[in-house]
């Protein structure tokens, strides 16, 4: 008790106040993107999404797809810092009675939050009866060779030079590339990178997206990985709607830290978002006043969640949104993010 404790009280509260300040002012010129900035990004992105469509449906009339379409934070008011990526989903369809799928949880593998999907009814239907029977590996769909058939496609056989001249940009598939990208230059300064995520929507409503396992081994080649941004960023936007809440300006104010320190690069939009949803089962208070305290909170939270190597998904707690990263980096995460809750500032110097 005390004169000391009162005054290292007050101390903190004043830490606290101006922490409130300098978030919003991080907020306003580093992570916000102007609106001009981002239609100029989402409709360079149309332009070759548009030219694309034309292109498959000429080249490749049999090939099962639906429509593709953009998605991604650019779309949903939650991309920070430079308006430069967007994923353009590229939608299979599959035969139902010819390919099931299999919780990554009942394989070997024992990996919630991917899946297997599984060639049925060989026997009656011969190899070949489906279309994407030219990506089966083992018996299974594989993602890999999905995505091989869109490089080759993408890399090989557009004009994207003449493309690129109707549209005014200068557009080039980026190699090597893991995932599928393009590089579009729209202005002299201005670069949008585009990432073709081929998509299978199962009979239940569930999403897998063919982004490998990052921890590349070979028996991970033919997972798909489950993807619940649709939902996440739904049940996010949906609570601060409720109560005026800050958890979409917190969010984003995390997601630019990560982004602008090199150490914290690790942090993905999914993983924040998780771990904003969890921490909304417990804390109540979302006003515009208090985002210091519950970006504080966020950091001491995630501490947490890497001290024990594990960050459940808030729509299924069996899948550990930490299981890609090394024990190495759950370490580099743990203790940066550890130092930072005695000096939150440091994350805003840019
Ligand atoms: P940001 O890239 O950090 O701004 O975050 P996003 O919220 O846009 O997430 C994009 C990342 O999520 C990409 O790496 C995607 O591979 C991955 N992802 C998983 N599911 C989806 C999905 O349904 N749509 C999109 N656009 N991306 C997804």
């Amino acid at each position: 008790g005390g004169r000391g404790s009162t005054q290292s009280d007050m101390l903190q509260v004043r830490m606290r106040l101006s922490l409130q300040d300098h978030l919003w002012e991080f907020y306003q010129n580093n992570v916000n993107i102007p609106t001009q900035e981002q239609a100029m990004a989402r409709k360079a992105a149309l332009d070759i999404c548009a030219e694309l469509r034309v292109f498959l449906h000429a080249k490749l009339p049999d090939m099962p797809l639906r429509e593709m379409y953009l998605s991604g934070s650019l779309y949903d008011d939650l991309q920070v810092v430079t308006a430069d990526h967007a994923q353009l989903m590229v939608p299979l369809i599959l035969e139902k009675n010819l390919w099931s799928s299999i919780p990554g949880e009942d394989t070997i593998m024992n990996v919630p939050g991917f899946w297997l999907v599984r060639r049925e009814n060989l026997e009656y239907f011969p190899r070949n009866s489906s279309y994407w029977d030219r990506c089966m590996v083992g018996g299974y769909l594989s993602p890999k060779s999905v995505l091989e058939v869109f490089d080759k496609l993408v890399a090989g056989s557009i004009n994207w030079p003449a493309i690129g001249s109707v549209l005014d940009y200068i557009i080039r598939p980026v190699v090597p590339s893991e995932t599928l990208t393009l590089e579009i230059q729209y202005e002299m300064d201005r670069k949008l990178y585009v990432d073709f995520l081929p998509l299978l929507v199962m009979e239940d409503g569930t999403s897998l997206i063919a982004k490998p396992h990052r921890l590349v081994a070979e028996r991970h080649e033919n997972l798909w990985r489950q993807s619940f941004r649709v939902a996440d960023t739904a049940r996010l936007r949906a609570l601060d709607q409720e109560d005026g809440g800050c958890r979409c300006t917190c969010l984003k104010v995390a997601k630019a830290v990560s982004k602008l320190n090199p150490a914290l690069n690790q942090l993905n939009a999914s993983q924040l978002t998780n771990a904003i949803l969890l921490l909304s089962e417990k804390e109540g208070d979302w006003t515009q006043e208090a985002l210091a305290d519950r970006f504080l909170q966020l950091l001491r939270a995630l501490v947490g969640h890497l001290e024990a190597g594990r960050l459940p998904c808030a729509l299924n707690p069996k899948v550990n949104l930490f299981c890609e990263l090394t024990e190495q980096e759950v370490d580099e995460l743990g203790y940066t993010l550890y130092c930072a809750l005695s000096d939150p500032e440091s994350l805003l110097r840019t």
